[in-house]
C-alpha cells in the first residue's frame, strides 16, 4: 500500500527550499531508492526519507532556534553556535508535522542523517549515505570508492563516511557534533577496524 504523495511533498519542498538544495534532495531521494534496490529497504520509504531529509535545512538560523525551542528539542551548546546541525532533528518535526508522516524509522532517518548514530538500522544508514555520495555531491576524498562500497559493504560505507566527515570538519576547524564521534567509534569498532 502506498500511503505517500510523493510529488505533493516534491512540490511543497521546492517551495521550502533554494534551488541548489532542492537538487540535492533529489539526488538523495534516488540514491536511497537505489540502495533500497540493492539492500533491501522499502522503496518508498527510503524516497520518502531521502526527499524529506533536508526540509528544514533552509529556515534561518534564528527560526532553526526558535522553531526547535517550540518543538521542546534539546539544544546544546554547539548547536546553539552552530544552529545549523539543528536540521536533522528539526527535519525530523517538520516531517511529521507538515508532511504527515507517522512512520517513526523515516524520522529517525531523518533525524540522524548529520552525524549518524551507533547501530543504525537499514534506512537510517541508508539515508546517512545517500546524503555523502548523491550524484552531485563532487569535492569528498574517497567517493569513488565509498560510493561502490555503499552498495556492496553498506557498514563499511558509513564508517568512511563518518571517518571523512569528521577528518574534514576538524581540518575545517568546524563544530563538530559529539555524536558523530560516538557513531564514528562504534562503526570502528564494528567493522573490526580492518579498514582505515
Ligand atoms: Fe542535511
Ligand atoms: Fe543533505
Amino acid at each position: 500500500m502506498s500511503s505517500y504523495n510523493i510529488p505533493k511533498m516534491q512540490k511543497k519542498l521546492k517551495k521550502e527550499l533554494d534551488e541548489e538544495r532542492f537538487i540535492h534532495t533529489e539526488g538523495v531521494m534516488y540514491t536511497a531508492a537505489a540502495l533500497a534496490m540493492c539492500h533491501d529497504e522499502d522503496i518508498e520509504r527510503a524516497c520518502v526519507a531521502g526527499l524529506l531529509h533536508d526540509c528544514a535545512k533552509c529556515f534561518s538560523n534564528t527560526q532553526k532556534i526558535r522553531l526547535s525551542e517550540s518543538y521542546r528539542i534539546p539544544i546544546s551548546s554547539i548547536e546553539r553556535d552552530a544552529p545549523h546541525l539543528l536540521h536533522a532533528k528539526l527535519g525530523a518535526c517538520i516531517a511529521r508535522d507538515k508532511y504527515g508522516v507517522e512512520d517513526s524509522e523515516i524520522l529517525s532517518a531523518i533525524s540522524c542523517h548529520t552525524t549518524g548514530k551507533p547501530d543504525m538500522t537499514l534506512l537510517e544508514k541508508i539515508i546517512f549515505v545517500a546524503d555523502y555520495i548523491e550524484p552531485r555531491r563532487a569535492k569528498a576524498p574517497n567517493l569513488a570508492r565509498i560510493r561502490h562500497l555503499a552498495f556492496s559493504d553498506l557498514d563499511l560505507a558509513v564508517y568512511m563516511t563518518l571517518r571523512d566527515t569528521i577528518a574534514y570538519l576538524k581540518e575545517k576547524k568546524a563544530p563538530l557534533d559529539n555524536q558523530s564521534l560516538i557513531a564514528y567509534n562504534y562503526y570502528k569498532n564494528f567493522i573490526g577496524e580492518t579498514e582505515d
